[in-house]
C-alpha cells in the first residue's frame, strides 16, 4: 500500500504514523506513506495558500491551484494504469468505519487530502475527490487527525502489518459485535480474579465464553450494532437477558 497525504502539515502526518506497529511496516516496506507539502507547490511569491472566502464570512478558504498541483505531481509519481482514489477528510463526508477500513485496504494506492481553516476551495475538490470521508460527527481544526485515524485503521487489515493476522479477525466489529473483555498476568490483581474459564485450557468453553461476552458487550454498549450481526436462534435468546430495558 502507498499512501500519500496532502497536507500543509506533512511533519505532523509523519511524526504521527512513525512509531509502534505503522511505523514498523512502513521500515518493513509493507507501506509506504508519502507526506507532500502543498505549500511547496504555491505559484503565490509569498508561499500563501489561502484567501478570503467571496461571498464574505468568517476564516480564510485554502486555494484551488497548490491542492491541484500538488495532485498532479502524485499522478506523475504512481506507476499504476488506474487513477488512485482521493479521500478528501471532511464533517461533510460519509463516516467512516471498519467495513470501509475493509474495501480501502484493498487499494494499492490511497491520496488523502487534509483541509485547514474553513476547507477548500470547491473546484478542486470537485475535480479530484473520489471519496467524502469524516471521522465522525464533530469538527475538527484539520483533517490531518482525520487521515492518521483512516491510515492506521486501514493499515491493520493489510497482511503482514499486525503480527497475528488473526487478531483483526476477531476485534470489535470484524463480525458486527464488539470484542470479548481481555485479560493477562497476574491471575489475581486487588482481590480480582480473571474469569475461571480462561485458565482451563478448554478450548471449546473458552470459545463459547467469548462470543457470550461479545453479545453481552454489544447488547449493553452498542445495542445498534446489533442489527446487523449474524446471531443463531440461542444466541438471539441472550440479547433478551443482556439488552438494557427502555
Ligand atoms: N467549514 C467546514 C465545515 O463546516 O464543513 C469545516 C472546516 S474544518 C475547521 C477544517 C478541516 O478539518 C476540513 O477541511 C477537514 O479537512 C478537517 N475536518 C474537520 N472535521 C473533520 C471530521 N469530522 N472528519 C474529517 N475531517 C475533518
Amino acid at each position: 500500500m502507498k499512501y500519500y497525504v496532502m497536507t500543509l502539515f506533512p511533519e505532523m502526518v509523519r511524526q504521527g504514523l512513525n512509531t509502534s506497529i505503522i511505523g514498523r511496516a512502513i521500515n518493513r516496506g509493507l507501506l509506504s506513506l508519502e507526506c507532500m507539502d502543498i505549500r511547496a507547490y504555491t505559484t503565490e511569491k509569498h508561499g500563501h495558500v489561502d484567501d478570503y472566502p467571496y461571498g464574505g464570512g468568517a476564516g480564510m478558504v485554502m486555494q484551488a491551484q497548490p491542492v491541484y498541483d500538488c495532485y498532479q505531481d502524485i499522478c506523475r509519481r504512481t506507476e499504476s494504469a488506474k487513477k488512485p482514489r482521493v479521500i478528501y477528510l471532511t464533517p461533510q463526508g460519509k463516516t467512516f468505519e471498519q467495513k470501509m477500513a475493509v474495501e480501502f485496504a484493498e487499494e494499492e494506492t490511497l491520496i488523502f487530502l487534509c483541509g485547514h481553516y474553513e476547507g477548500i476551495d470547491e473546484r478542486v475538490l470537485e475535480m479530484i475527490v473520489t471519496d467524502n470521508v469524516s471521522i465522525g460527527d464533530y469538527v475538527l481544526t484539520g483533517g490531518e487527525l482525520a487521515a492518521m485515524v483512516m491510515i492506521d485503521s486501514i493499515s491493520r487489515n493489510i497482511s503482514g502489518v499486525l503480527n497475528n493476522d488473526i487478531s483483526a479477525e476477531t476485534e470489535s466489529f470484524s463480525d458486527g459485535l464488539l470484542e470479548y473483555p481481555q485479560y493477562t498476568r497476574p491471575e489475581v490483581f486487588m482481590e480480582k480474579r480473571v474469569p475461571e474459564v480462561l485458565l482451563s485450557g478448554h478450548h471449546a468453553n473458552i470459545r463459547q465464553w467469548r462470543r457470550e461476552q461479545s453479545i453481552k458487550r454489544t447488547c449493553e454498549r452498542r445495542p445498534d450494532l446489533l442489527d446487523k450481526a449474524v446471531l443463531d436462534k440461542k444466541e438471539l435468546e441472550l440479547c433478551k437477558k443482556y439488552l438494557p430495558i427502555s
